[in-house]
């Protein structure tokens, strides 16, 4: 057990540390103990290279193979024991290769959703990653952290942490810093530490770092965390119902031909073997690992447009995506505040326009309270509060300067359902600290021994305030007063200019308990400062892309309705601009919620819970929604979406818990780009699966009509396990990496319910397994015709797997033909079917292999009738695309000719 810190004195455990409360460790000192291990709980691997073969031996196809080869070794049928194990090794082997792929793929994702901290190190905060942490460190917490590693409190402005992961107490701790004395405690009760995996709810605190990595509380127990299992996506979930009912039709499929093989006098040997080659092949074991290669592909591929996915089935999800709500904050727009306008006592100030007076006594206070009442440091913090600062700094009032004269001993801090904030600050007497800031901007204030400043939304701040500052004096806040007020903020507002109100209260003596109801009110209003931030370049085009894909965009934010609309206009989100506040809402019930989310696209003024009634009403409606957040109140909504956003760089670390997709730059068009590989990946899947269930059925075809026709056995077991492992291994796989349709963002999402087998699509497998299986017969049975000892059997076999060739070419597009797409814009395909094609000349011409798969070489003419006649289904196949296509095209001409809007009626 190490020291109780809780036990000691704040100061006690900083000089253990030989550290600086205010300052932090030096950059060499901390590099030095960072030597002695990072800050990161040690992953226990998750699957060893063993376990991975372990699993593959145990498959059940696997397991039926080695029974078969063991049965033949029995029956002293010894090549075929070689053939088949041989086809276990190469099988184990591609499914090993691609298990190992995926999870390697899944570390990487993992390693990078490692949150940042913000740590004072020679007397300046910076932000690093948490891994880099030492005991020693002085973090800097705030609303919305999760904790980065175990600490001692040293400062608690309010501070609330939840430790449901470590103690499983629902209700959040009050934390304080106070030394708690020499008996031992549980975790819950060591009020002053803060422990790694908690998170911040409310405040703000500073701690010094005493425990890092595997040695934190969390580092304890981390064996017991990290045993979650993955859980499978519901498309895995399908896919294993599917593999259950097509393992019951085989059962059923092998018992039919295992009967008329015996009723046709076949040895039973040998329909032994058939029916358990048949069984093998009938069953896609390579489906799961298909999937799930491909979705963690396509979560790599989102990595690379700045999408992070922390949870897989998201990769799914998005290509599903019918509505986006976003917060306007930020994703639209380049998150670069700039204050332009400052507006008092009815006058206005435009910084773009003309230079400041820097004597105008208001502005100073206004711009001072701006600054005093935030909590950016430097350039570090939330955008709008930035740009107070930096504003602030062209009249000459420096926050640093500021807080040391004013030094800030309380505050009640912001949420976004109150929307406002107050800081409370001491104040020196006159003459006091003279040397930071002369003249001090609060000389025009009567004497008092606190002020505080409260900033926040317009609308909020009037709500509690009863005076307004005119030029050097208060005055009560008439009724005129108040409507100036609000003109001049809708004015602001109506041109996209953000904007917040600023107040302040003097306090002789502070209330015993400080907060909202004891200090936010009576205020006196001092101005609004109005700031810009321009709609990134590419936000406008992504919008359209939206628009033509059939995604509803809907804009949820906290702001000012008029800034809402403004910014709905200028976006092009025009259909339904019908807007609804917050404030509204609440009136609203449930059910009546559901019909207006129908049309409204645009709401205002709405706090978190707003959002989550929203997100719900979209949901009873059958929409899958995605949705934006940051904040932590935010996190239920994000949980509740079908693909919670959060943003990466100005979110917090709780909505990133609770979000299925991290946006890297907090950039509305990658949420774009997402969908858009979203619905890629959904398509290859589609791809991959028709791929496989249409080839297994050409088999089947095969095997099950061949006695009516009096024919023996058509493929014998080795040729069907070489078949099937040369389908479901390269070229099933190859489909999921095809590159994204021409129409993918032109059509509307898929439907998540009729789900990925729709009956077009069992349709369409059945289709192209019966004209497959037909064709082989036919050619199987004249060449039989001919002669019956010569290679009837080999050209059989050649044109089942010539075909799968050329079908699997034809099905990497939907819609559009090979030649439209290239034969060179999926190499790996190409290089699938190059090795599969050369790999079956192998097994016909090599000797050795003749041997092996029972085959006689082809003469060159019927090696050339066999390519033709494989590529009768890839016609087929492309000829079904061209009607389509025709289709397709007739339907939107008489859509645009009818002149309605499809955008507008949702799907
Ligand atoms: P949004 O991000 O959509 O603007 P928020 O919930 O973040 O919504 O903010 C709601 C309102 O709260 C803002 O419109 C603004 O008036 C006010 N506000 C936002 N940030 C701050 C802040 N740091 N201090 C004071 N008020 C703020
Ligand atoms: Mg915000």
């Amino acid at each position: 057990m190490g020291i109780p810190w809780y036990q000691l004195e704040a100061e006690q455990v900083v000089q253990h540390f030989k550290t600086d409360a205010s300052t932090g460790l030096k950059q060499n000192e901390a590099s030095r103990r960072l030597q002695s291990g990072v800050n990161e709980l040690a992953e226990r691997a998750s699957k060893s290279e063993w376990q991975i073969i372990w699993e593959q031996l145990t498959a059940s196809t696997v397991v039926i193979l080695l029974v078969a080869a063991l049965v033949s070794a029995f029956l002293g049928d010894y090549k075929d024991t070689v053939a088949i194990l041989a086809i276990v090794v190469l099988s184990v082997g591609i499914g090993f290769n691609q298990e190992y792929r995926t999870l390697q793929a899944l570390a990487a994702l993992k390693k990078l959703a490692v949150p940042k901290v913000r740590v004072l190190r020679e007397g300046q905060c910076q932000e690093l990653g948490a891994r880099e942490l030492v005991p020693g460190d002085i973090i800097l917490l705030e609303a919305g952290n999760s904790v980065p590693a175990d600490s001692r409190l040293l400062e608690s402005v309010n501070l609330r942490v939840a430790e449901s992961a470590l103690t499983g107490e629902a209700t959040a701790i009050d934390k304080h810093t106070r030394a708690l004395g020499d008996g031992e405690l549980p975790l819950g009760d060591r009020v002053n530490m803060v422990y790694m995996g908690t998170t911040v709810i409310y405040g703000r605190g500073r701690a010094v770092v005493t425990e890092t990595g595997m040695n934190t509380e969390l580092g304890n127990i981390a064996d017991l965390v990290q045993t979650v299992e993955q859980q499978a996506t519901p498309l895995q979930k399908r896919l294993d119902q599917l593999s259950q009912k097509l393992i019951v039709a085989s059962l059923i499929l092998v018992g039919l031909i295992f009967v008329l093989g015996l009723l046709r006098g076949e040895n039973l040997r040998v329909m032994f073997l058939t029916g358990v080659s048949v069984a093998v092949a009938v069953v896609p074991e390579g489906l799961p690992a298909i999937v799930t290669i491909a979705l963690a592909i396509g979560a790599q591929r989102m990595l690379k447009q700045h999408a992070l996915i922390r949870k897989l089935p998201a990769v799914e999800t998005l290509g599903c995506v019918s509505v986006i709500c976003f917060d306007k904050t930020g994703t639209l727009t380049e998150n670069l505040m700039t204050v332009t306008v400052l507006d008092v006592a009815g006058r206005k100030f435009n910084l773009e326009k003309s230079p400041i007076d820097q004597k105008e006594v208001s502005l100073n206070l206004l711009l001072a309270a701006s600054a005093l009442c935030n909590d950016a440091i430097e350039t570090l913090g939330d955008p709008t509060e930035v740009a107070l600062v930096v504003a602030a700094n062209r009249l000459g009032l420096h926050k640093r300067n500021l807080e040391k004269t004013f030094p800030r001993i309380a505050e009640v801090p912001f949420d976004s359902d109150r929307k406002r904030m107050t800081t409370i600050h001491y104040r020196p007497k006159q003459g006091e600290h003279e040397g930071y800031l002369a003249p001090s901007p609060l000389s025009y204030l009567s004497p008092s021994s606190y002020i505080a400043f409260t900033k926040g939304s317009v609308g909020s701040l009037l709500d509690a305030s009863i005076q307004v500052w005119v030029n050097d004096h208060a005055e009560t806040l008439e009724q005129n007063w108040r409507d100036r007020i609000i003109n001049a903020n809708n004015q602001l507002a109506q041109t996209g200019i953000r904007v917040l109100g600023v107040a302040f209260q003097q306090w002789e003596a502070l209330p015993e308990i400080i907060n909202i109801d004891s200090i936010e009110k009576n205020l006196v209003f001092i101005g609004l400062v109005g700031m810009i931030d321009p709609l990134r370049a590419e936000v406008k085009q992504s919008v359209e892309i939206c628009t033509v894909a059939g995604i509803r965009l809907i804009m949820i934010t906290g702001d000012h309705p008029l800034i809402a609309q403004h910014i709905a206009q200028e976006l092009g989100i025009t259909s339904n601009t019908s807007l609804l506040t917050g404030f509204d809402l609440n009136q609203l019930q449930a059910k009546e919620l559901i019909d207006r989310v129908k049309s409204v696209s645009v709401y205002a003024r709405v706090s978190p819970q707003q959002k989550l009634r929203i997100v719900e009403a979209l949901q009873q409606q059958g929409q899958i929604v995605a949705m934006t957040g940051d904040g932590v109140n935010d996190a239920p909504a994000l949980r509740k979406a079908d693909i919670g956003v959060a943003m990466g760089v100005m979110g917090s670390d709780v909505a990133k818990e609770a979000a299925d997709m991290v946006l890297l730059d907090d950039n509305f068009a990658t949420i774009v780009a997402a969908v858009k590989e979203g619905r890629v990946i959904y398509d290859n899947i589609r791809k991959s699966i028709k791929y496989l269930l249409s080839s297994n059925s050409g088999e089947i075809c095969v095997m099950l009509l061949a006695p009516f026709l009096g024919m023996p056995l058509p493929l014998l077991p080795i040729q069907i396990l070489w078949i099937n492992l040369m389908t479901d291994g390269l070229p099933a796989l190859a489909l999921s990496v095809e590159p994204a349709e021409q129409n993918t963002m032109n059509r509307p999402p898929h439907s998540q319910k009729d789900n990925i087998f729709g009956w077009e699509m069992v349709l369409e497998i059945i289709c192209i397994g019966l004209i497959l299986g037909l064709l082989c017969l036919g050619i199987g049975y004249w060449f039989w015709q001919i002669d019956r000892e010569a290679n009837w059997q080999t050209m059989l076999f050649t044109v089942l797997t010539f075909s799968e060739i050329a079908i699997a070419l034809a099905l990497r597009s939907e819609r559009n033909s090979l030649f439209e797409i290239g034969l060179f814009s999926n190499p790996q395909l190409l290089a699938a079917v190059v090795l599969t094609f050369g790999l079956q000349l192998a097994v016909i011409y090599v000797p050795f292999l003749e041997d092996v798969f029972q085959t006689k070489p082809l003469s060159l003419c019927d090696l050339a009738l066999s390519i033709v006649v494989s590529t009768i289904v890839f016609w087929f196949i492309e000829l079904k695309k061209l009607i389509v296509r025709r289709l397709f095209a007739q339907a939107t001409q008489n859509g645009i000719s009818r002149g309605d809007d499809k955008s507008r009626s949702s799907p």
